[in-house]
């Protein structure tokens, strides 16, 4: 039985990457060690640390104005280091409340002492505008590009609205965004990029400024300084992040693997929307091309369909336990082939339910 896993995170890497960990996993670049052993040290490990690098500035068309940073403690972590790094001036900040993950990172705000931060209206059916509450300077606007509990996305960013810091968590190399329209963007790595525990970084480096009263490791500054290696870093993360990198070059970069997200993001909700039991009640504009929500309305046979299709090798299409449904999260990774596989197994349940 051919499997597919539509978990939103960790999700599915390519098989061609993991064909590569396998093989080389003993002996590194015919060193007769494995990539897990080598001193973060030697030169062997720096270079590969640095092709990584600069095959995510490629994809993304990250200039020197940018750093970008590998860190540890994935995107929660950087809830906390981001308002700590980027609040010198106004101690002042606004957060877009369009999920779940939005809340978290305001949440990890709000935290923070003598910060002052507003909250820009709360998702109803429609993302809320990205705006400012009011006319205060505002050391950054946060806004999470892509939800993904509740399958929505910001698909543009308007420009000139004051300096943007984005999660792109799960939409990260899914889709095109113009770099220059932020100040920092960070992302988890477990949903489009590699293996969960690591965090990239790339932030405007005129925003940063030494903290020395910042924990060395959330420090972006000193990190940037030293190379993302002012401890160990996640030295495996990196190494399977530069291969994905690697892999989505040779796919053509994001251009190319937008227009098959899209495509398959569209297959999939053409399908729930000419569904007789299945329905998606995102705004058309707003549906997210990674983490696509539907449900048949009724939890007992949302909860059969999750089940029945694990059996059918359909893996990890259980929503959110704190919004249930379904949700097919179709990352970079995910073949078309999967997506068929999905659309013929909802075909079938239709068939068997629609009577219901
Ligand atoms: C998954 C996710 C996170 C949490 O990532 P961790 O690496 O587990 O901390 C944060 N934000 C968004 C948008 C996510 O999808």
């Amino acid at each position: 039985m051919t499997v597919y896993n539509f978990s939103a995170g960790p999700g599915v890497l390519p098989a061609a990457v993991l064909d590569q960990i396998q093989t080389e996993l003993k002996s590194f670049n015919s060193s007769q060690m494995s990539i897990l052993e080598i001193s973060h040290r030697s030169q062997q490990y720096i270079e590969m640390q640095q092709a990584a690098e600069d095959s995510l500035r490629d994809l993304m068309q990250i200039d020197d104005r940018y750093a970008v940073l590998f860190l540890h403690g994935g995107a929660t972590l950087q809830f906390t280091s981001v308002p700590l790094n980027m609040t010198d001036h106004h101690h002042h900040v606004a957060y877009i409340n369009s999920g779940h993950w939005a809340q978290k990172a305001m949440d990890a705000a709000n935290k923070i002492n003598g910060l002052a931060v507003d909250e820009v209206s709360k998702m109803t059916s429609q993302l809320p505008e990205i705006r400012p509450l009011n006319d205060m300077p505002l050391d950054y606007i946060h806004l999470t590009t892509n939800n993904t509990i509740e399958g929505t996305a910001y698909h543009q960013v308007p420009v000139n609205i004051g300096p943007l810091v984005a999660d792109m968590s799960s939409n990260i190399l899914a889709e095109p965004y113009d770099i220059n329209q932020f100040d920092l963007v960070y992302a988890g790595a477990q949903k489009n990029i590699g293996p969960a525990g690591m965090a990239v970084v790339i932030v405007k480096r005129n925003r940063l400024t030494n903290h020395p009263k910042i924990s060395d490791v959330m420090n972006y500054w000193l990190e940037d300084q030293k190379h993302s290696e002012l401890n160990t870093p996640p030295v495996f993360s990196i190494y399977a992040a530069g291969l994905v990198f690697k892999w989505l070059k040779e796919f053509g970069g994001v251009p190319a693997i937008y227009q098959q997200n899209l495509a398959q993001a569209n297959l999939l909700y053409d399908f729930i929307d000419n569904s007789t039991i299945f329905n998606n009640s995102v705004n058309v504009a707003e549906r997210s091309l990674t983490n696509i929500v539907f449900s048949t309305g009724n939890d007992q046979l949302d909860h059969q369909f999750s089940s029945e299709a694990n059996e059918q090798g359909l893996i990890g299409l259980a929503g959110h336990r704190l919004v249930g449904g379904m949700r097919a999260s179709l990352y970079n990774a995910m073949p078309n082939a999967g997506v068929q596989a999905l659309i013929k197994f909802m075909q079938q349940f239709e068939l068997n339910h629609g009577g219901l």
